[in-house]
């Protein structure tokens, strides 16, 4: 049973977030896959099948049935947090958003910026959610890499920032040109297997494009960032070692938006989209403190604060109680300090109530992992909560915090 710490500079919790149609669910599968889960698409129906990839008919109307799962990427520890469906985008998908550090907001390379796309990217930015820009599809007839990140600037505040060129559209999508290492990475026939790409130097016929657009990276991250500001009105060029962290700096706090491109359901660019994931999307270790208030009469107007750290008293948000199939009420939650463990108490500060933890499980796509200790910065599912539910604070008793409640005030959106 695991029970040492993570790291928490390699964890990233995220989400993925679409208009309906636009690929969430195949490039939440796609990532599933290529992180090395064996995932059985029996585990949950059945038990049996092992899910074949190369079949597309057969992936369809798999859902990922946990609200948090577990995976891991070139020594990163990736927790995708569900959220939920395009329809229902309410108060389920605030809630979700409240615990992510990150997301990945995949659009259609046909449709572009859609009116759902919108609103989901609205919700994103009421709750500070850094994000990166996956545009999918880019095999369908009708996908233009350009009009999509256009769009992107004119409707939705923002300034996207190309980090890959497509080379070729459509049935002609033969893979991206990477602006940063400025390096292109083929399609392989190998790719439905894991082998994605092979990396060559850029064909003659793209490298003025290529040349043009990593130029305009690197003056959109100047705007963007005060280092690359610095070496560019020194006319100096910034290496591959400036601009990595540098695009991190402006992702994290939202002064550009890396934009990256693929085909999600031909497992094409998913491998550098996981690569971004974990090079540019925060940690929790980002998060400066997260903000509550305290329990008792006078201390309801304290604001009261808690650092990412295991040596803070515990404070956790419980994101989703969900009935799993095989072990029963599960109650999700993200630790943002402190530690629990199995078998100890803790005190819900809304309901003013203690509970007691049973179970721990990291929910892996194919398999779930008992560990017997979770710590800040980290999402688990536990068991044992008899009365606590979505949206309220487990804490250590005697440090009370009620975590900054959230609040709806977005109008139910009605989806033709
Ligand atoms: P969601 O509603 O955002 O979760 O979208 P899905 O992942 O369910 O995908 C919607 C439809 O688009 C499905 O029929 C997929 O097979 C299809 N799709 C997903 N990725 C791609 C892609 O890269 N290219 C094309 N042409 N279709 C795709």
């Amino acid at each position: 049973m695991a029970t040492t710490a993570l790291d928490l500079a390699t964890v990233r919790n995220i989400g993925i977030m679409a208009h309906i149609d636009a690929g969430k669910t195949t490039t939440t599968e796609r990532i599933l896959f290529y992180t090395g889960v064996n995932y059985k698409l029996g585990e949950v129906h059945d038990g049996a099948a092992t899910m074949d990839w190369m079949k597309e008919e057969q992936s369809r109307g798999i859902t990922i049935t946990s609200a948090a799962t577990t995976t891991h990427w070139d020594d990163h520890t990736i927790n995708i947090i569900d959220t939920p469906g395009h329809v229902d985008f309410t108060i389920e998908v605030e809630r979700a958003l409240r615990v992510l550090d990150g997301a990945v907001a995949v659009f259609d390379a046909k449709e572009g910026v859609e009116p759902q796309s919108e609103q989901v990217w609205r919700q994103a930015d009421r709750y500070g959610v850094p994000r990166i820009c996956f545009i999918n599809k880019m095999d369908k007839v009708g996908a233009e890499f350009q009009r999509c990140v256009d769009m992107m600037s004119d409707r939705l505040d923002t300034t996207p920032m190309p980090i890959q060129l497509p080379i070729g559209a459509e049935s002609d999508f033969k893979g991206v040109i990477d602006l940063v290492r400025m390096r292109a990475y083929v399609w392989n026939d190998e790719a439905a297997k894991g082998e994605m790409y092979d990396t060559i130097d850029i064909p003659e016929s793209h490298l003025d494009a290529a040349r043009e657009g990593h130029d305009k990276l690197v003056e959109t991250l100047a705007e963007a960032d005060d280092e690359i500001m610095e070496l560019y009105l020194e006319g100096e060029e910034p290496t591959v070692e400036q601009i990595v962290p540098a695009i991190r700096r402006a992702t994290i706090a939202g002064t550009a938006i890396p934009v990256l491109c693929g085909t999600a359901f031909k497992n094409k660019g998913v491998q550098p989209l996981l690569d971004a994931i974990t090079a540019y999307l925060p940690s929790p270790l980002d998060i400066s403190a997260v903000i509550g208030h305290g329990v008792k009469e006078e201390t309801q107007e304290t604001t009261l604060s808690r650092k990412p750290s295991e040596e803070e008293p515990m404070s956790a948000l419980v994101f989703k109680v969900m009935s799993d199939p095989h072990l029963g009420k599960l109650t999700y939650l993200r630790v943002y300090s402190g530690v629990i463990q199995t078998g100890t108490q803790v005190y819900n500060s809304v309901k003013g109530r203690k509970e007691r933890i049973g179970k721990i499980y990291r929910m892996h796509s194919n398999k779930r992992e008992e560990i017997d200790r979770v710590g800040a910065g980290d999402i688990v599912g536990v068991m044992g909560l008899k009365d606590t539910t979505t949206g309220e604070t487990l804490c250590d008793a005697s440090d009370p915090i009620v975590l900054e409640s959230m609040s709806f005030p977005a109008p139910v959106i009605q989806v033709a």
